[in-house]
């Protein structure tokens, strides 16, 4: 409800988006959800004759897969095993909905998007996020991009990105430029934009922010905004004739899904204290007409940019700049709008309520708030940071209540690289096996489900199962 008592209905919504993104988001959780009330069904026919048949049935009907005929066999002797039947039942879960969100996938919108950045003076945008769940639905819901649209989105623990691997990706993408004149020729005269995004809980703002910088909201801001600076940095240093790149730190209430932005000054420079809230701009535009929201969007990064005192900066960014962040508030305030509409304005599951932990390249497929805890690693030595705070999180969420860890390990290979695919196979198999003995004790014990599964860097490519040892089936 705004202050006159009226509900929500800001005049920019893209209502039809939100429906739609309503649907796609309850049909994916409502699948996951319904794992734990179908096996207690499936638990009370295990003395029955026809036990495995009639489990079948429910798993299919209420599932849309068939439960590992194995652990069903073994049931008459014993009890039937849940852990590895939840487990397995989470992976299969999550290898339906990969397989129906990519044949559902559409290329829609992607270009338009990708010349809209074009227009603004970007070539390539890469995004990074922190790995908490709440901000996995951070391109598709919070920001409204197409993901096709993003060149990369990698996330990091508390958003603090590997600084050298995304120089080398900024090498990748500039010398497509050179080689191809992809997107645009190396002459173009645009840039590289590189986006972080940060975290913080406005209703719990002591324990459900960012759980990498101690719900710190500041420190969340000032890691993120430092690893910026560096990057910028190092294009620049290393790379002579005026390289550099554009950068812009965003960040998200994860309870409202409303975003600030950080406005660079000319020169490029952002500071904590010059952004524009959201959530703010929201409530002072949602009893407007269409026109008169939109000029305010544009007023509201221009009186910003003018600000005195700490947040005081070098005059205003780019005009590209200007637009690129007047189209991102404009975006977030339909998905503000969506949270207010479906949940009254503050999600209900403000704290973690992801449901698998998603190791190494994470799925395009899956970009929905909660669903999955995200650690980007290569080796388990690098992410065993990243990891830690998942097992941690889920220690709360299924440990305390006897169910296991599920963990899909995926990595992308380059098709058109000679043995690239074996190479990936195998790092999927050193991962696991690094993360099943850094977790020997939950491994032993079954609370640990760890699957492997490998993709074509291709977008759009199917998922392929990885089976534990060469030669066995992966069911
Ligand atoms: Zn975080």
């Amino acid at each position: 409800m705004t202050d006159s008592g009226r509900p929500c209905r800001h005049p920019l919504t893209n209502v039809a988006e939100n429906q739609r993104l309503l649907a796609h988001e309850q049909a994916v959780k409502g699948r996951f959800d319904a794992i734990v009330p179908v096996l207690r069904r499936i638990v009370g026919l295990q003395h029955e004759p026809d036990f495995i048949e009639r489990a079948q049935a429910v798993a299919r009907e209420q599932l849309g897969f068939d439960l590992p005929a194995r652990i069903l066999e073994d049931a008459w002797i014993g009890s039937l095993d849940m852990r590895a039947l939840y487990g397995e039942s989470v992976m299969r879960t999550l290898r339906l909905m990969a397989e129906q969100a990519r044949a559902a996938r559409t290329q829609q919108g992607g270009d338009d998007v990708v010349s809209f950045f074009l227009d603004c003076g970007f070539h390539a945008v890469d995004i990074t996020p922190c790995s908490d769940g709440r901000l996995k639905g951070l391109v598709r819901y919070i920001l409204r991009l197409p993901d096709t649209a993003v060149r990369s989105l990698k996330a990091y623990a508390g958003a603090m990105f590997d600084v050298e691997a995304n120089v080398k990706r900024w090498i990748e993408t500039e010398l497509m430029r050179y080689r191809e004149g992809r997107p645009v020729a190396a002459d173009a005269g645009t840039r590289y934009l590189k986006v972080a995004v940060y975290h913080w809980s406005s209703s719990d703002p002591t324990h459900e922010g960012c759980a990498a910088h101690a719900s710190n909201e500041r420190q969340a801001a000032e890691g993120a905004l430092q690893r910026l600076r560096e990057f910028r940095q190092a294009i620049e240093n290393s790379f002579c004739c005026g390289a550099s790149v554009d950068t812009l730190l965003i960040g998200v209430d994860t309870d409202t899904d409303a975003i600030k932005v950080h406005v660079p000054d000319a020169d490029g420079e952002m500071s904590l204290y010059r952004a524009v809230d959201n959530l703010e701009l929201y409530r002072q535009t949602v009893g407007d007409e269409q026109n008169d929201a939109r000029i305010k969007v544009y007023q509201a990064i221009q009186g910003t940019s003018a600000a005195t005192g700490w947040g005081v900066g070098r005059g205003e960014p780019h005009e590209g700049m200007r637009r690129l962040i007047a189209t991102l508030l404009i975006n977030n305030l339909s998905q503000i709008e969506y949270v207010c509409g479906t949940w009254g304005g503050r999600y209900p599951d403000i704290g973690h309520a992801e449901r698998f932990i998603s190791v190494g390249d994470g799925f395009e497929e899956f970009q929905l708030r909660n669903l999955a805890y995200f650690a980007h690693l290569h080796t388990v030595e690098e992410g065993a940071p990243d990891i830690d705070v998942g097992i941690k999180i889920f220690n709360r969420l299924n440990l305390m209540h006897g169910l296991p860890v599920p963990l899909a390990v995926h990595f992308r290979y380059d098709g058109r690289v000679p043995s690239s695919r074996e190479r990936t196979v195998e790092r999927c198999r050193r991962v696991k096996a690094a993360i099943e003995s850094r977790y020997a004790d939950l491994a032993q014990k079954g609370l640990l489900v760890c699957t492997m599964t490998v993709q074509d860097a291709r977008s759009g490519s199917p998922i392929e199962s990885v089976a534990t040892y060469n030669g066995s089936d992966a069911g």
